[in-house]
């Protein structure tokens, strides 16, 4: 543990879901798999129609599969579970071979929201509190539009100021940051990696990092007190994990994503996505824990290697 201020339940966004006992969990996520396996085995035009009836019958999604399926099948590929209206798209460029469509619809956006809101709230943002975000706005995922939408259902305050990767970018920021004071600065790799080179001290007490399997590395690093990792993934879920104040792995949301590690390595099942994506494999090695963590939450934490 790194933190002395160490959190407890009152600091979990969704407490009823995050510190639910573990058969509880368990549950429910074999309840959604179930949901999950009998969508994709009976949607008409589906690719996993007549696949099989278990996740294991399914063979991983690589990054390069979903970006043929997707040029195949435009605009979105064959995954695509229910009806509900497609209300954003965006380009997955992690674990892709190329930048790669894809969408969600009403419902995602607000688990996605909410999932958010968690992992920020991990990093110790509550509402009303105050952030700025650093990140890349338009098609880019993770980006500006998904942390907006996080601390939106967070109730904390969004300042988007765009990507800090030089003297300029810094210097138009720091002007507005003097003003607003933002508790929290959430980065990228990039802004993270020049904000922490830059001569004058970090503006904000903390750092939230959005990392995805781009940046296996940053991933597998050691733990730092003044950097909250959050590890994304937008084609199957934007907020799949986050650090913790004890800053023992990053918890996954066992309720939205299932993970398995098979031969090492990390394979990812969105559970409630509208365009369902099967054991997508994230090509990076990781160790699933199960172990009761201090923070109170129960979901399984995921160190990478
Ligand atoms: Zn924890």
């Amino acid at each position: 543990m790194v933190r002395s201020e160490m959190s407890t339940e009152a600091s979990l966004h969704e407490p009823t879901v995050q510190a639910l006992p573990r058969e509880a969990l368990a549950a429910l996520q074999a309840e959604r798999l179930a949901a999950l396996l009998h969508r994709a085995g009976s949607t008409a035009g589906s690719r996993y129609v007549g696949v099989g009836a278990t996740l294991a019958a399914h063979a991983p999604l690589t990054g390069a599969a979903l970006a043929d399926e997707v040029e195949a099948h435009p605009p979105f590929g064959r995954f695509r579970l229910d009806q509900a209206a497609l209300i954003r798209a965006g380009l997955a460029t992690a674990a892709v071979p190329r930048p790669t469509p894809i969408a969600w619809t009403r419902a995602d956006l607000d688990r996605e929201a909410s999932l958010g809101a968690r992992a920020l709230r991990r990093v110790g943002l509550a509402p009303r509190g105050r952030s700025s975000d650093c990140l890349d706005g338009g098609l880019v995922t993770p980006g500006t539009l998904a942390v907006s939408d996080a601390l939106d259902a967070l109730d904390a305050l969004a300042l988007p100021v765009g990507p800090v990767v030089n003297d300029a970018a810094l210097q138009r920021a720091a002007e507005v940051w003097e003003i607003v004071r933002p508790e929290v600065l959430i980065v990228d790799a990039p802004s993270l990696a020049f904000l922490q080179r830059a001569p004058a001290s970090p503006p904000a007490r903390a750092f939230a990092v959005l990392l995805t399997p781009d940046d296996a590395t940053e991933l597998a690093a050691p733990a730092r007190p003044d950097v909250c990792r959050i590890f994304s993934l937008p084609q199957v879920c934007t907020f799949a994990a986050g650090e913790c104040a004890a800053r023992d792995g990053f918890h996954l949301a066992e309720d939205a994503v299932l993970a398995e590690v098979v031969d090492g390595r990390l394979l990812l099942t969105a559970l409630t996505r509208g365009l369902a994506l099967l054991r997508f494999d994230t090509g990076l090695h990781a160790a699933l824990d199960r172990s009761p963590c201090a923070c109170g939450e129960t979901h399984a934490r995921l160190r990478f290697a």
